[in-house]
């Protein structure tokens, strides 16, 4: 059993803007072990199409056994067009979904949080998404993504069948429930529940899973149970109605999207993948913005670095027990945006258009 190395940092920027947002987070790592003396041990290597284009794997056996022994993991983001035709096994993302699984990193923590300063970039009305927090909780290794049996087999009359499978136990229903009612309790106590119960055998078992949880240990949270293509709708139509929103693998992952555009740009948001504790109270844990790693604008110094910036908060905050550093953090991003900096995806009239590193020295310059 490897042990986690407490205060371990594994940077893995990745592909595409990967690099330029997590230098940005290497940036203020690095100014927190000068001027704040956290002896933060950082290390940095390949993973996704880099790693691929280095060692013909997405992810080596030594970066994935660095990756267990460190206490936090930041991933920029992995893939880009270069590595479409690579083999499905050897593909980019195949690194995230090994790391996922493997760190059996099973709750995937993504709040989505309007700032004032930028409720004109969202594409919704401001009185729609002003003032808008909302945290989605997504199960991250279970549901049809890791589901046997999968894959393209051959069927009569030259026919091809595409194969995937949804399936959840009890228990992991359960253990991803149980971090969103922990959570709402430490916010509006609200929960709100999203599966296809009426149409899904998986999602009928989510649904009682998660009352049943509900009713033993949470009494005091509020539930609600919506099906998951209404709580598409209503993200767009009401979201200030939502507080937690727990659901599986794939609602999430589509869900969590949608809600980003609340808040203006894929490049504001950060998640946090996180595993159980040990006995030792040791929990593994992975950061990484939600965007991916945008090849239409890699390698122009116009990515946002806020998603990254936040996913350390989020790491300073869950994995590190830093939270005066975390706020420091949260606050030197809002009192930047409250300066009219922003870099291309967040600019408006009146505002100042800065790049990726100029918006990441900024950061810093407000936590002096
Ligand atoms: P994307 O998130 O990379 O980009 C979508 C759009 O948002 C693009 O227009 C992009 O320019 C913009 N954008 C994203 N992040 C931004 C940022 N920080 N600042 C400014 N603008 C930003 O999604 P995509 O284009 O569908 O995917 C590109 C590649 O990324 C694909 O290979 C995909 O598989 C991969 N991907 C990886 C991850 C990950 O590593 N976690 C997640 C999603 C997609």
């Amino acid at each position: 059993m490897i042990k986690v190395k407490k205060r371990k940092i594994l940077l893995l920027p990745g592909d595409g803007i990967g690099p330029e947002v997590i230098g940005e987070v290497k940036k203020i790592i690095k100014w927190f072990n000068d001027k704040k003396s956290l002896d933060f041990e950082m290390d940095e290597d390949l993973a996704g199409g880099c790693s691929y284009d280095k060692h013909g794997s997405p992810i080596t056996d030594e970066v994935f056994y660095k990756a267990l022994e460190s206490e936090v993991v930041m991933l920029g983001a992995v893939g880009g067009p270069k590595w479409d035709d690579v083999e499905f096994s050897k593909k980019p993302e195949r690194a995230l979904l090994k790391l996922r699984k493997e760190l059996k990193l099973f709750a995937n923590l993504r709040p989505a949080i309007c700032f004032e300063q930028l409720v004109s970039a969202s594409t919704l009305k401001p009185e729609v998404v002003s003032g808008l927090d909302i945290m989605i909780v997504r199960e991250l290794t279970g549901g049809i993504y890791f589901g046997e049996p999968r894959g393209i087999k051959p069927i009569e009359n030259g026919e091809r069948k595409g194969i995937n499978t949804h399936t959840y136990t009890t228990s992991e229903i359960a253990r991803v429930a149980r971090i969103a009612f922990d959570l709402a309790r430490k916010r509006s106590n609200k929960v709100t529940s999203c599966e296809k119960s009426n149409v899904m055998e998986a999602g009928q078992l989510w649904k009682e899973e998660v009352q049943e949880l509900h009713d033993k240990e949470f009494k005091d949270v509020e539930l609600s149970h919506m099906l998951a293509d209404n709580c598409a709708m209503q993200l767009l139509r009401n979201p200030k109605q939502f507080d937690v929103i727990v659901t599986d693998n794939l609602f999430g992952d589509m869900l969590s999207d949608q809600a980003s555009m609340l808040t203006g740009s894929l490049g504001l948001l950060p998640s946090a993948s996180l595993g159980a504790k040990n006995k030792d109270g040791e929990m593994r844990a992975m950061y990484e913005p939600i965007h991916g790693s945008a090849p239409d604008i890699a390698g122009k110094s116009i990515a946002n670095p806020i998603a990254s910036i936040l996913s350390f908060a989020m790491a300073l905050r869950y994995s590190l027990d830093l939270d005066n550093e975390a706020d420091a953090l949260e606050k030197a991003v809002q009192h930047v945006l409250n300066d009219g900096l922003r870099t291309k995806d967040i600019l408006s009239d009146g505002m100042k258009e800065v790049s990726t590193s100029a918006m990441g020295d900024a950061i810093i310059s407000k936590l002096q």
